[in-house]
């Protein structure tokens, strides 16, 4: 399998203090990876330098084996086919589900004239297969406004699928969301993944253990071990660094 993502010795500095020092990173195509470890082990600063929010004071981070992303802006290593969700979902409230969508699709046009450009029979079908992906086949026509949280996350992912990006970054998909929505994002995870690559910031750890299929464990701006989810549980530093011994 290629390589989708890998970095090489990225360090990040905010101020005097390196949240992320030297770091080698690699995921395959393909793969769904969770990175874990305690709060400030730089795990949402990883996803930041991948999508260009942040800048590395030193190293690389290469997008399919030859395209160079740390020097790219923020909107250059979207449209290279990486795609960011944030924490809280943004979505627009005062637009349905289906219009969400449909903004979000992939054109060379400007916002303005996309808005006004009739959509065509296949975006139509793209959107209604994008509804159902995301379990909001019967809110289509419902403002996003009146989504649960966990609807709104499913919206915003979604919209980001309408993008085709090739990469998708998620942090903290699951915060907030009831045992079933946990269990439908995790499912709507893999299916993503039969098609693109995603890499996952989670402290849930039964959430990490279902659906993951390699973890990385960060501590103190380094990646301290990676392997299966057993592999990493069994890794006595791990469960010294999650104790602050
Ligand atoms: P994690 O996601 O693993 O909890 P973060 O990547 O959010 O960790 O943060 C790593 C470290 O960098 C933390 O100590 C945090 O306080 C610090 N940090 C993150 N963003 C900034 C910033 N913009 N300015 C200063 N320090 C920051």
């Amino acid at each position: 399998m290629s390589t989708i993502l890998c970095t090489r010795n990225i360090t990040v500095n905010f101020g005097g203090f390196k949240a992320i020092r030297n770091l080698n990173f690699e995921m395959k195509k393909g793969e769904v990876r969770f990175l874990i470890g305690p709060n400030g082990a730089g795990k949402t600063t990883l996803l930041d330098v991948i999508c260009g929010k942040v800048k590395p004071v030193q190293g690389e981070v290469i997008f399919k084996e030859n395209i160079e992303l740390s020097k790219k802006q923020e909107h250059q290593i979207a449209q290279c086919g990486v795609g960011r969700k944030f924490q809280a979902p943004a979505v627009f409230g005062n637009l349905t589900v289906f219009e969400n969508l449909e903004l979000s699709r992939k054109r060379d046009r400007s916002l303005f004239s996309s808005l006004r450009a009739r959509m065509t029979r296949e975006e139509r079908e793209a959107i209604q297969k994008q509804l159902t992906m995301i379990n909001l086949q019967d809110k289509a026509n419902d403002k996003a406004s009146s989504l649960s949280h966990g609807q709104k996350q499913w919206l915003e992912i979604g919209m980001l699928l309408m993008q085709e990006p090739e990469l998708l970054l998620l942090d903290e998909p699951v915060a907030g969301m009831t045992k079933s929505e946990t269990e439908k994002t995790g499912e709507l995870i893999q299916e993503i993944a039969q098609a693109r690559s995603v890499l996952v910031v989670d402290h849930d750890m039964d959430f990490v253990r279902k659906f993951s299929d390699k973890v990385t464990v960060m501590h103190e701006g380094q990646i301290l071990c990676e392997g299966s989810i057993a592999e990493v549980q069994e890794n006595p530093r791990v469960a010294e660094v999650y104790l602050g011994r």
